[in-house]
């Protein structure tokens, strides 16, 4: 579904370093790494925000660098990092845009498009502040509607960084529970961003950790989530206990 070969990418230093990966359909990837490691880099590439200095993405298959933005846009949802919309524009407005490589450029939305932006909306739990600015919100609720357009778009491919950013203790289990649920629903794919591996334990089914921008560790949860990785990735010694089959991870040094 998505290949990474060799990806090297650097601004005025070499940033990320020979990554290479492959995730299959239908299932989610969590990329792992210490702040400044390289993940929202490595997420941008795969989204062809940045190009890489070298390397190739292929998407289903379709080297990415072939594809329109149009076409990326159909194939490929991304949630920024941040809450980056500084528009007075109200929540329906922001998720309705999701649609927007589906709307020509005179062409008004469909009725398919708005019944599509309301059901997203409608997913994240945001439908009492369907009218409400999104100047007006919270960081949480900007982020609930960020992850609305992303779901509005109906691309197969989602890319979120961070998307438990801003989010309260419980909401970020309730929407990586939904998204969990629409990734094996539709047959989708996700790569996500995470600095909670016992988040990312819980809804992954493969992870890539990387520091300093190379490659640490690619595999399933079960094989490569344990001590010594996770010690060796975040520079602290942590320990993993393996509870029935969940696993609790937590850093040892400060409790
Ligand atoms: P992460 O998401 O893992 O925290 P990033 O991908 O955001 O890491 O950043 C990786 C490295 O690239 C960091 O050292 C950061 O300072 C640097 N970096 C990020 N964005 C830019 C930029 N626009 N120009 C120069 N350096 C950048
Ligand atoms: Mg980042």
């Amino acid at each position: 579904m998505i290949e990474a070969k060799d990806l090297n990418f650097s601004y005025d230093v070499d940033i990320l370093k020979n990554i290479a990966f492959s995730i299959s359909e239908s299932s989610i990837c969590t990329i792992l790494g210490p702040n400044g490691s390289g993940k929202s880099t490595l997420l941008k590439i795969l989204d062809k925000l940045l190009k890489p200095k070298k390397g190739t993405v292929l998407i289903e298959n379709e080297n990415l660098e072939n594809l329109s933005i149009k076409n990326v846009a159909k194939k490929i949802a991304y949630l920024a990092q941040e809450n980056e919309v500084s528009f007075s524009f109200s929540v329906f407005d922001i998720v309705l845009t999701g649609r927007a490589h589906n709307v020509g450029m005179l062409n008004q939305p469909s009725k398919e498009d708005i019944k599509i932006a309301k059901k997203a909306i409608s997913l994240v739990g945001l439908q009492n502040l369907i009218n409400k600015p999104f100047t007006q919100l919270s960081g949480g609720q900007k982020r609930l509607v960020l992850i609305a357009q992303a779901l509005a778009q109906e691309a197969k491919i989602l890319l979120f960084d961070e998307p438990t950013n801003h989010l309260d203790f419980s909401n970020q289990y309730a929407i990586l529970n939904l998204i969990k649920n629409l990734i094996k629903k539709h047959n989708l794919t996700a790569i996500i961003t995470l600095h909670d591996p016992n988040l990312a334990a819980w809804i992954s089914d493969i992870v890539i950790m990387i520091k300093n921008g190379s490659l640490l560790k690619f595999g399933p949860v079960k094989s490569i989530m344990n001590a010594q990785n996770l010690s060796e990735l975040y520079e602290t010694k942590i320990t993993v206990i393996n509870n029935n089959g969940k696993l609790f991870i937590t850093p040892l040094e400060f409790i």
